[in-house]
Parts: structure tokens; C-alpha cells; sequence
């Protein structure tokens, strides 16, 4: 028998690890399954180690300690709260825009018990969901009518299908876009039923180019906002109300995918000038397309607003039924479109707008905190300097766009920096940072104020 067989035969049978002291104390707090799986999977992982040549400790005492720590980390929840210090305001991989207050207030309250989801309050006969926020919408964008589904790839495919079935919709070459997620705007139409009439070349589109595509199977005219790349120098793109027009002449329907969506004029705050929503509308556009859970800072959900006839077609669309948001979304939905009625209400309250709109003077101030009370706490143990460093917008919107600030870098002097960052994220508060020049920034734009003493607790935890 060789060295690895007999100590293959080392390793105890699983009930005698779980009879170990320490995990029978635990078993009074750890549902039993999670407890044998963590003694499984702590065997099986050293059984692995064996087999690859290595020298696990095979004691029974160590096998319980790592069988708690297999035990205590399945306790946690999967999806759980992260510090985002990466400096991406938009994270879709952290769930883009934090809410507000009010709105978490909101979903709270009706997530709690039952709602008047879909109950006309003021006769007692049955109401739409859409009640809750067409209002607001069409306040806030000068719209007729509005609706909302799941996300912005819903309202889209929704539209296109609802407008668009069987027949052709005429889009510009460089407005072919893929968001992300293989959601594609030519994989979208195909699957709406809408046959893709590309118009123009990949930087230049002009009128003429749609004119000259109109033919008995068009159904519709679509813009779509190139929200997460930019083409950039000798470039042409129709502006959406020279569309209107061309429309109008024809009896189409415009259609104008705006990713992002912006219900303030955000240029204050370095962004580009961009159409708001609003501005869309102004323009005659028949349907508008929006994200909530990016620029607008709410929850995910697709919003779309109009004219009324075509957001009639959309609602009495079966796909409607299949893409309707639920009472917690509406619910933030509306409390976030609240926040807009008094646009410095909006700027105060919404976590996205706030972080957008903090100066460098003051990220700095904030990285300087971070560094007083870390300091003490770390020692000696990483080299702590702030440094120039922008945030970015994220979630596909306004990729050029970099919002300048500083960070705190931190260079560990005993562990690598790949290692310090898979520390942070293993905490049961994760810590996400970004890695650049060998260093880990901490930005502290994404990261709210209350937030920084777990910041602070975790890096030192990890430098341990
Ligand atoms: C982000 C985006 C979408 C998809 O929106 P989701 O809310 O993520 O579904 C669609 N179109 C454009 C132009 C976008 O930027």
C-alpha cells in the first residue's frame, strides 16, 4: 500500500466528524444538512488534497474546524448586501442603482400584507397595476400615456413585437447594439417576429437613407441610443424628431430605445449633454423605452412612454401579461418617480444622483477619513496612499464618461493584492474593490458615507 492509501484510510468516516466536540455544539444552532454537507464537502476536499500529492491536516480537531467554517459560511445568505468600492456607480453584476429611502419604505410596506396592487380604491372595482406610476410618468416626461414591464429589454422586445410583428422595422447600422448579456437589438427584433431593414453606414445615417427604405412592409421607425460605446469622429445620426417627421409622412410609428433614460438634465454633474426623456417625447416619439434602475435610480423595470394609441397596443399585448412587474417593484417605482416632482428633492434623496453629484473635494476629504481610521488599525501591514482616481457610470450608460475623485490605494505587504481582494470578498460583508498598478482602490464615490466604518473593519479583518 502507498503513502497516499494509508493515509486515504487516515481520514475519519463522516459521522465521527460530526461527532466531534465542537460540531455537536454546534449542531444546537446549524440545521443538520447543512452540517453534514460541510463535513462532506471538508472530506472530499481532503481527500482531493491527498490524491494531488499535498499533506492536509488529517487530525480530527482540524477537519471539525473547517467543517464549522464550510458550516458557518452556508448560514449566510447567497444573496446578500456588498460594500461597492469599485468606483462604478452602475454595477449590473452588484444590482445597479441602490434605492432611496422612501422607495425601500415603500417596497416594505406592501411587500408586508396586501395592497391596493390592482383595486380601484375609489369604486372597489378592479384597477391597474400601471396606476400607480402612469401619472407620475406622464407628469415628469409631458407623455400621454406610459406602462411598465420587468426590465428595458422587456419594454423593447414588447414594443417591436406589439408594433412590429410579421412586418419590418428600419433601424441605423451603428444603432445595432449589444447591451450585454447577449441582449441584442437584431436577436431581439428576430425574436418579436420584426424583420431588420438596416439603414446607412456604421458611423454616418441620414434621412435619406430611411426614406429610401420605407416600402409597403414597414411597420415601424427605430432609434436606438448607443448607450454603452460611442462612435466617434466623422459620424451622422438622425436626430429623433427629423424621424417624427419622416414618420408622419409615412404613417409609422417612431421607436426609441433610450437605454439609460435620463429625467434631469445631468450635465451639471460632468455628463454629456443628452436628450433627457422628456426632450424624446417633445420630439413627437411614439414610444419611449427606459431603464429604472440605472441614470433614473430606481428599481429594475422597464419603463415606457408615449403616445396613447401605441401604449394601448402595448398594454393589450399577451406579452404584457408575461413582462408585468410585481407590487415591490411598482411599489419603489413610484416612491423613486416621487422623488422627481422637486428635482433637487431627487438630487438629495437618490442614491445614484447623490453619488454623481459628489466633488472631488469632498472624495478626497472622504479618503482621507478612510485612511485615519484605518491607519491605526493596519499598522504596518499595507502602504496606504490616495490617489487620483475617476469613477465610472457603469450598467452600459456613458462609457466615455469619467467622473474624476481619488481613491484609496492600499498595497499589502504580506499577501498579495489578488489575495487581499479574494479575502474581501469572502467576508460576509464583501468588500468589491478594483486592482490597478498592482494596488487595490478603494473609490469611495459608490460607497455611501455610513458605510465606511464596515469598510474600514473588513480591511482590517482581512490584513490580519
Ligand atoms: C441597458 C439597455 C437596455 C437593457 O435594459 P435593461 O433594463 O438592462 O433590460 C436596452 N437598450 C439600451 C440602449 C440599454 O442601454
Amino acid at each position: 500500500m502507498n503513502d497516499t492509501q494509508s493515509r486515504l484510510r487516515q481520514l475519519p468516516a463522516i459521522d465521527r466528524l460530526l461527532h466531534a466536540d465542537s460540531l455537536t455544539a454546534l449542531a444546537k444552532t446549524t440545521p443538520h444538512v447543512l452540517l453534514r454537507e460541510a463535513a462532506q464537502a471538508t472530506l472530499a476536499a481532503a481527500r482531493e488534497e491527498l490524491r494531488a500529492g499535498g499533506h492536509p491536516d488529517l487530525g480530527i480537531d482540524a477537519l471539525a474546524r473547517q467543517t464549522a467554517l464550510a458550516a458557518a459560511a452556508s448560514l449566510l445568505p447567497s444573496l446578500r448586501p456588498v460594500l461597492n468600492a469599485s468606483g462604478t456607480l452602475l454595477h449590473t453584476n452588484l444590482g445597479r442603482a441602490p434605492l432611496s429611502k422612501a422607495a425601500l419604505a415603500a417596497v416594505a410596506a406592501v411587500g408586508r400584507g396586501y395592497s391596493s396592487l390592482e383595486l380601484d380604491l375609489t369604486n372597489g372595482t378592479r384597477g391597474h397595476r400601471d396606476s400607480h406610476v402612469e401619472a407620475l410618468l406622464c407628469h415628469l416626461t409631458g407623455a400621454e400615456a406610459a406602462t411598465v414591464v420587468n426590465n428595458n429589454a422587456g419594454a423593447v422586445l414588447l414594443a417591436l413585437t406589439a408594433l412590429a410583428h410579421g412586418r419590418e422595422a428600419i433601424v441605423s447600422r451603428g444603432e445595432l447594439v449589444e447591451v450585454g448579456g447577449s441582449f441584442r437589438i437584431p436577436e431581439i427584433m428576430a425574436s418579436g417576429g420584426v424583420r431588420l431593414v438596416e439603414v446607412g453606414a456604421t458611423n454616418k445615417t441620414h434621412p435619406a437613407d430611411y426614406a429610401q427604405a420605407i416600402g409597403p412592409e414597414t411597420a415601424l421607425l427605430l432609434k436606438v441610443h448607443t448607450s454603452n460605446y460611442r462612435i466617434v469622429g466623422f459620424t451622422a445620426s438622425v436626430p429623433a424628431a427629423e424621424l417624427v417627421e419622416l414618420g408622419a409622412a409615412h404613417g409609422l410609428p417612431v421607436l426609441e430605445d433610450l437605454g439609460s433614460g435620463m429625467l434631469l438634465d445631468l450635465t451639471p454633474f460632468g455628463l454629456p449633454q443628452e436628450p433627457t426623456v422628456a426632450a424624446t417625447v417633445a420630439a413627437g416619439v411614439d414610444v419611449v423605452t427606459f431603464s429604472g434602475d440605472k441614470l433614473l435610480g430606481g428599481p429594475q423595470a422597464g419603463l415606457i412612454v408615449g403616445k396613447r394609441a401605441a401604449i394601448e397596443r402595448l398594454r393589450r399585448h399577451p406579452l404584457m401579461r408575461a413582462l408585468r412587474c410585481d407590487k415591490q417593484t411598482l411599489a419603489a417605482l413610484e416612491a423613486t418617480l416621487r422623488h422627481y416632482l422637486d428635482p433637487l428633492e431627487a438630487l438629495r434623496e437618490i442614491p445614484t444622483l447623490r453619488m454623481l453629484a459628489a466633488t472631488p473635494t469632498e472624495l478626497k476629504q472622504r479618503c482621507q477619513r478612510l485612511r485615519r481610521k484605518l491607519a491605526p488599525q493596519i499598522k504596518d501591514r499595507a502602504a496606504l496612499t490616495i490617489v487620483p482616481e475617476p469613477a465610472t457610470v457603469g450598467g452600459g450608460a456613458l462609457p466615455t464618461v469619467e467622473l474624476p475623485g481619488f481613491a484609496l490605494a492600499l498595497q499589502p505587504h504580506a499577501m498579495s493584492v489578488d489575495d487581499l481582494a479574494a479575502r474581501l470578498r469572502q467576508r460576509p460583508l464583501p468588500v468589491i474593490g478594483r486592482i490597478r498598478d498592482d494596488r487595490l482602490l478603494l473609490n469611495p464615490r459608490s460607497l455611501f458615507p455610513s458605510e465606511e466604518t464596515d469598510l474600514v473593519a473588513a480591511l482590517a479583518a482581512a490584513l490580519i
